[in-house]
């Protein structure tokens, strides 16, 4: 489905991702783990083309998109993503459900009232449907996670992208963020998955890939490498982990 190629970024001197490969088939949830500063959020920023990297292909539906320009294939493909940040970037001034409906009059020209069924649906589908009219300062961290997890499905994206979606929650509003994340791997939605939550990874991924010094030091299934890594860099990681 996706095939990432020589994907490479610094900032200034410093080599974040170095010459990245990989390759997603449709359905696959993806877990990415490794240290922090590895480049985990970078990758997923070139991928979504928030960062534009030195080098790197895409190629997706048939095509190959070069993402180290911005053109209009690369265009195409950024709309076919959908990025669920660690903070949520709720419009402040906008209700629950005023935010899911955005990006689908602004990015995809739906009327009002085609934006607003298909929101509520998603806001269902994460159960905040009862919450469609609250502005985010009334709902809790994780319910606001929940709508932002709205907003980006709303916009039926082939690939879904999740920043270490819980890592700025309360430790007791993270279950009710990997449930509803959990539901939607069980769709059978596409997804890149960066997250601390070992166990939780290795519950929702069928594939891992631990990152570190700018590549993928290991990939594989979450039994192989959980439970037997083969990289000393990759043991090291998960025993500091546990
Ligand atoms: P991770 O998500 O794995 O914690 P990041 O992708 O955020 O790591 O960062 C990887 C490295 O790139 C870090 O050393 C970070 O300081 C650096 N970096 C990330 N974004 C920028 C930026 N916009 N400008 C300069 N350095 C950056
Ligand atoms: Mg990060």
């Amino acid at each position: 489905m996706l095939e990432i190629k020589n994907l490479s970024k610094s900032f200034h001197e410093n080599k974040v991702l170095d010459h990245i490969n990989l390759k997603i088939e449709k359905g696959d949830v993806v877990g990415i783990i490794g240290p922090s500063g590895t480049g985990k959020s970078t990758l997923l920023r070139c991928i979504n083309q928030l960062e534009i990297p030195e080098e790197g292909e895409a190629v997706f539906g048939g095509k190959t998109v070069d993402l180290s320009k911005k053109h209009k294939d690369s265009l195409e493909f950024r709309k076919s993503t959908g990025m669920v940040f660690q903070r949520f970037y709720l419009f402040e001034k906008k209700t629950a459900l005023e935010n899911v409906m955005e990006g689908l009059m602004v990015v995809q020209k739906k009327s009002k009232a085609d934006a607003k069924a298909i929101a509520l649906k998603e806001l269902e589908r994460v159960g905040m449907a009862s919450w469609a009219n609250h502005y985010p300062k009334h709902l809790s961290g994780g319910q606001q996670q929940r709508v932002a997890i709205a907003r980006a499905l709303a916009l039926k994206p082939e690939l879904l992208l999740l920043d270490e979606p819980t890592s700025a929650l309360d430790p007791e509003l993270v279950g009710e963020v990997l449930e509803t994340i959990k539901n939607v791997a069980a769709e059978g939605h596409t997804m890149l998955l960066v997250s601390h939550e070992m166990n939780f990874v290795r519950h929702v991924a069928n594939k891992v890939i631990f990152l570190d010094g700018g590549h993928v030091v290991e990939y594989g299934t979450p039994k192989e490498v959980f439970t037997n890594p083969q990289n000393e860099r990759t043991k090291e990681f998960l025993r500091k982990m546990q």
